[in-house]
């Protein structure tokens, strides 16, 4: 599998198809024949006798006694496991999303489904430190890895709110707002007749420059000579601190991991096998453990499972 880096560090296959992953792992097990059971979903599991657990699946066949049991369920958010590995004394975190679109509806967003922005700066109303990155708007509200990153690092918060909350978001985040204002002053100057809807700061796209422009109640005719104050002062506010309304996120399939899960302290990180109910192994996204996107959730998942697979060959 050939990779590339995206500038922020992410990486992806370079055909950017998930299949290019699942291939490199199938083609793997095969050469090291290692069998694979389809359709035998694990529905139970207890303690039995002889330091033993005993597994079911829902396939009719006869139960599997087994010392070691690993889960690489990955999330647990709809498992019928939770419950039972709960009932096992297995510590778990609060299951909650992340990685997720937010959902928006507002006038500065219509029509613009598809209009991305290389770079802005998304905080939650209240906190001080931003994400960075592009933002897409989409038909629902806005997505993108800046959103994404900012549905990641606060996504307990996010869920105590049932994920309606106010964001802040800085179109311009290279530019200071005393920078700005020096900016406008030189276009002012300088190119004093110039229509300001023709006039877009780099790098915000033209269309939704546009939309801030007449959002601001910026008449089409209006020149950089003949902005008012007060327009400046509101075009300067939708630039550096528009905000906007979260109503919800994207459905639950469309979030890309879950954070929350087993709880790390009780994983004996060297082995991923549990501290609290020895012979239980668990790796991936099961774990409390969740990443931004562009492979570290991935590299989450294969890492624990590699520490697991030696652990549990060396038995
Ligand atoms: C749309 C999307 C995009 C993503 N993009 C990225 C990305 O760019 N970068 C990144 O790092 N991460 C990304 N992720 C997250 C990443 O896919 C997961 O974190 C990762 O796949 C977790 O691996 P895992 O092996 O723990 O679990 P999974 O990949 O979810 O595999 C678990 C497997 O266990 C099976 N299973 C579950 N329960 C049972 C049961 N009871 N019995 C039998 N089998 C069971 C499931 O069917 C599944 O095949 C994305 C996720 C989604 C949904």
């Amino acid at each position: 599998m050939t990779l590339k880096a995206e500038a922020d560090g992410r990486m992806f296959p370079t055909t950017d198809r998930s299949d290019t992953v699942i291939d490199c792992f199938l083609n793997r097990a095969r050469e090291c024949r290692i069998p694979l059971f389809r359709n035998h979903p694990l529905i139970g599991i207890r303690q039995g006798d002889d330091d033993c657990f005993v597994l079911e699946f829902g396939n009719e066949v006869a139960p599997v006694l087994a010392r070691s049991v690993c889960f690489a369920t990955g999330s647990l958010k709809a498992s019928p496991l939770l419950t039972q590995l709960e009932k096992l004394n297995q510590p778990t975190e609060t299951l909650v999303p992340s990685l997720f679109a937010f959902n928006v509806k507002d006038p500065r967003l219509n029509d613009l489904a598809g209009v991305a922005h290389p770079w802005v700066a998304i905080r939650r109303e209240g906190q001080k430190s931003p994400q960075l990155g592009p933002l897409l708007i989409t038909h629902r509200g806005v997505s993108g890895p800046a959103v994404l990153r900012l549905s990641a690092w606060e996504a307990r918060e996010l869920a105590q709110s049932d994920h309606q909350f106010t964001f802040l978001i800085d179109w311009l985040p290279e530019i200071e707002v005393a920078k700005l204002k020096e900016r406008f002053a030189d276009i002012r100057q300088n190119q004093g007749a110039k229509l300001i809807r023709n006039t877009p700061i780099q790098p915000i796209p033209r269309r939704l420059w546009e939309r801030i422009v007449t959002c601001c109640g910026i008449d089409d005719q209006i020149t950089w000579g003949h902005l008012s104050k007060t327009a400046i002062h509101k075009l300067l506010e939708a630039l550096k601190a528009a905000s906007f309304h979260a109503e919800g996120k994207t459905t639950n399939k469309d979030e890309f991991v879950t954070a929350g899960g087993i709880q790390r302290h009780s994983i004996d990180f060297r082995t991923m096998e549990s501290r609290v109910t020895p012979g239980l192994f668990f790796v991936g996204e099961c774990l409390d453990i969740d990443g931004i996107t562009g492979g570290f959730n991935f590299q989450a998942a294969w890492t624990t499972a590699h520490i697991a697979a030696t652990a549990l060959a060396r038995r």
